[in-house]
């Protein structure tokens, strides 16, 4: 943890700071230990994982080497290799500020109110913090009922249940298609004339055990006696004004997400915003300002992969830049992994779990 005595001159100055714990910024921190920097990673969510969170029961199978596993366990293993060289992780906190101090540090500020000192800066929030769009299921407050979800993390909950699944896109059909073999009934309710997802998983749904029910609005919902979960929801036929009210087990809310990325506008440093949502990048993760580099897919430049071993790669090399930002004399590249003196300690470790399997 950082340390902050009072007075400024005590204040630790980290090597790396590292915006987001996503794929990019996880698989930053252990770069970043393994070229012998200190390093922190700062989170806004209260996990880390970043977009994995959304699909963690989807299997990902299209990363060199790695074997098909659900998302959640990308996450765990992500985390675990991240922590190899013990670096400082805060989560449940937002960078909402960054300015450039007079003798070349970087100071970022946050929404817990922490200042941090650092020498270099990796930008990789993806595209901003996301928030579910607000819907008619959330409380007053915003916040989510004990059975309603907009992602799914856990398919036994959803074993021999009656899911209501609300929206229309990809993410609305791709659910239903898949817990349809496991959920005891999933209707699927969309207020326009037609679904709007990939053609396949279209037909797929349409054609399927799923109760598909479009141009259907959502007039109201009832709750449990406690008022912890939806009981039952009424929608209403755009065409006839039929109402029907539906029990309901489970809620998976497909409305989209809000980005919010207040970053690009609250920083003193003067970021590139591209689209809305990304940062004018080099292939090597320079960006506009020295020593704060854009990766994973907070990054935008020609030949950009924006998935999991685009973000390694981005990694891979904003973390040698940060290295040559600091030490213009330190090697471009770092040792591969086969000869690093910093992994040599806990080989034997690893070989020992080969020789015991
Ligand atoms: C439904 C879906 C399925 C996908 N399937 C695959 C697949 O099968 N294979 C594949 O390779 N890729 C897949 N992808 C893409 C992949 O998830 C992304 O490319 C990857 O997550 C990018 O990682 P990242 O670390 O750059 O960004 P993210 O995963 O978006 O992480 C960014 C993190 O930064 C945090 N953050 C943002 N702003 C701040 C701030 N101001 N302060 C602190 N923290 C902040 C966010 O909360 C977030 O946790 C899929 C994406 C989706 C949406």
């Amino acid at each position: 943890m950082a340390t902050f005595s009072g007075k400024e001159d005590t204040m630790e100055v980290y090597d790396v700071t590292i915006i987001g714990g996503g794929p990019a910024g996880l698989y930053s921190a252990f770069y970043s230990g393994l070229r012998a920097m200190n390093v922190q990673l700062i989170e806004a969510q209260p996990y880390l994982g970043g977009k994995l969170n959304l699909y963690s029961e989807k299997i990902v199978w299209d990363v060199g080497g790695m074997p098909p596993m659900p998302a959640g366990q990308v996450i765990q293993q992500l985390i675990d290799q991240a922590k190899t060289f013990q670096p400082t992780i805060h989560t449940g906190e937002k960078i909402d500020g960054i300015t450039k101090e007079a003798d070349g540090n970087f100071q970022i500020h946050t929404t817990k109110d922490s200042t941090y000192l650092t020498k270099t800066l990796l930008l990789a929030m993806g595209n901003g913090i996301l928030d579910p769009t607000p819907t008619p299921f959330f409380t007053n407050n915003g916040e989510l009922l004990d059975n309603v979800h907009v992602s799914v993390t856990d398919f036994e909950a959803m074993k021999h249940k009656r899911v209501f699944i609300s929206g229309g896109g990809n993410s609305a059909i791709d659910w239903a298609n898949t817990l349809a073999p496991i959920a005891k009934e999933v209707i699927l309710v969309y207020r326009q004339e037609e679904f709007k997802g990939h053609e396949a998983e279209v037909e797929r749904v349409l054609s399927g055990p799923v109760t598909c029910i479009l141009q259907a609005d959502l007039i109201s919902k009832k709750l449990t006696p406690n008022g912890s979960s939806i009981e039952t929801i009424t929608i209403q036929d755009k065409e006839t004004n039929r109402k029907e009210t539906l029990s309901v087990d489970e809620v998976i809310v497909c409305h989209g997400f809000n980005r919010k990325n207040e970053l690009f506008e609250q920083n003193d440093v003067g970021l590139e915003v591209f689209d809305n949502y990304y940062v004018k990048a080099t292939p090597q993760t320079e960006t506009a300002i020295p020593g704060v580099f854009a990766l994973g897919d907070a990054a935008k430049y020609p030949g950009k992969v924006h998935l999991i071993a685009g973000a390694f790669h981005d990694a891979v090399n904003a973390v040698n830049a940060a290295k040559t930002y600091i030490d213009p004399q330190a090697n471009a590249m770092g040792t591969v992994s086969t000869y690093a003196d910093k992994l040599k300690p806990k080989v034997a470790t690893v070989w020992k779990q080969y020789a015991t399997e």
